[in-house]
């Protein structure tokens, strides 16, 4: 029996309502866009993900976000192996902290106020390109619109389907939610952990929320992985963790950004968007690769989406392309130095950290306030880099006063 054609034409059909998908959703409706957005599942759900958002996720998201924030975070301590504490505090916030039923469900109901159709509970199986536009089956119907916008995470439909051959290398990560009262450690000004032996190539963090902590942990090289054993060793290690009854954690992909091939000149443009395909956050592999982080990046390349969809939609002298364009021109260089980081600082984790701690503390110190300073939006990782470099050659030159 074939599937019924609901033949309305919408201007853009969303796959996948995470923070990528409700937030181009969203966007495009502010922008007077016809939109019809679907996610498999029905929010709020629960999703993989320590909930972390950098604090200046506060310049793009809607003022009313803090509603839902479940703590604010203005301490960050670096530790390796319970032991070589550093603690970072700033008098602004570093870091709020959600749970991400309730965050992604607050942006799909911004997107429903705009105007935009939901569909829960509708799995899109098929895409079919069209001379104009798009055919997007589900499990229910056949549905068409002028573009297809993929914001359906890391394993994506509309990224395998619309961008055959492409790199799909992904990382993984696990997380694990202790529901109790706060451990003492994370209460107050509420401290997030970062620890840089928690795993192999990667770090252990812990976060706290209103009613308990997430915590886990993120490899972030390709190939011999053992996340699980790396969870199970940081949790042994971390002392704030001595006592609680932690849940076996829950693993999930990161695909974070391929920074080699951007190395040898690979541009956004040609992986993002596709005749009439475009994909925003874990679909078009937009996590940093240093952090693991992807919030930002999702809600930030879904608003950079819905301003290209609407305006070529509007105006055929633009393209699709400028889309993938603008991610370069934002995201590329910032992704490039963060991976360069990454393979410093997770190659050589106990030099980085133990070392570079108790040789240069105060030099050390700094970077980690400069870190916090880039969560804040107050940094950058190009001005970050370029700092590091200088405060390097500090101990063996003259570094300027205040850098
Ligand atoms: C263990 C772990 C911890 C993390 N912690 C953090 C953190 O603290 N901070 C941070 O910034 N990032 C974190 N991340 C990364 C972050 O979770 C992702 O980058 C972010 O969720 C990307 O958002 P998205 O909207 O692109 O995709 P997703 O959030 O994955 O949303 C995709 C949506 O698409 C739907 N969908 C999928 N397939 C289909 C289909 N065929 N049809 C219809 N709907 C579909 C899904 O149901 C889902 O709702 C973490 C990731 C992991 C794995």
């Amino acid at each position: 029996m074939s599937l019924p054609l609901h033949s309305f034409q919408y201007d853009a059909i969303v796959v996948g309502l995470g923070p990528a998908g409700a937030s181009t959703a969203y966007e495009l409706g502010q922008l007077g866009m016809s939109v019809l957005a679907f996610d498999k599942q029905v929010h709020p759900r629960y999703k993989v993900c320590g909930g972390g958002l950098s604090a200046r996720i506060e310049r793009i998201l809607p003022a009313d976000f803090k509603t839902i924030v479940e703590a604010t975070v203005y301490r960050v301590q670096f530790i390796y192996g319970g032991t070589d504490s550093f603690i970072v505090e700033s008098p602004q916030p570093v870091a709020y902290m959600v749970m991400r039923q309730t965050f992604d469900q607050w942006l799909v109901e911004k997107a429903r106020q705009a105007g935009v159709e939901i569909r829960e509970e509708e799995s899109v199986v098929a895409i079919q390109e069209l001379e104009d536009g798009v055919e997007v089956a589900t499990g229910k119907g056949r549905y068409r619109g002028r573009v297809v916008i993929g914001a359906d995470g890391a394993m994506s439909v509309v990224a395998q389907q619309c961008f055959p051959g492409r790199d799909v290398g992904n990382i993984p990560a696990l997380e694990s939610e202790y529901h109790g009262n706060t451990p003492h450690a994370f209460q107050g000004t509420h401290t997030v952990l970062i620890s840089l032996r928690g795993a192999k190539k990667g770090y252990g963090w812990i976060f706290p929320k209103k009613r308990g902590l997430s915590l886990g942990v993120g490899e972030f090289v390709r190939g011999g992985n053992r996340p699980k054993r790396s969870f199970e060793d940081f949790i042994r290690h971390e002392s704030a963790l001595a006592g609680l009854s932690i849940p076996s954690p829950v693993g999930h992909p990161l695909p974070i950004a391929h920074h080699q091939a951007n190395r040898f000149g690979h541009r956004w443009a040609g992986s993002l968007v596709r005749h009439r395909a475009v994909l925003v956050g874990d679909a078009g592999r937009l996590v940093d690769p240093l952090l693991g982080e992807g919030i930002y990046y999702a809600v930030r390349s879904g608003q950079l989406a819905a301003a290209s969809v609407a305006t070529t939609l509007r105006d055929p002298r633009h393209r699709l392309e400028e889309y993938g364009t603008k991610v370069e021109a934002e995201f590329g260089p910032e992704f490039r130095v963060a991976s360069r980081l990454g393979a410093i600082i997770y190659g050589l984790p106990r030099s980085c950290h133990w070392w570079a701690g108790r040789t240069f503390p105060e030099t050390y110190q700094r970077v980690l306030r400069r870190y916090c300073e880039l969560l804040q939006g107050r940094e950058t990782y190009q001005t970050l880099w370029t700092k590091i470099l200088q405060r390097l050659r500090g101990p063996f030159g003259r570094s300027s006063p205040g850098s």
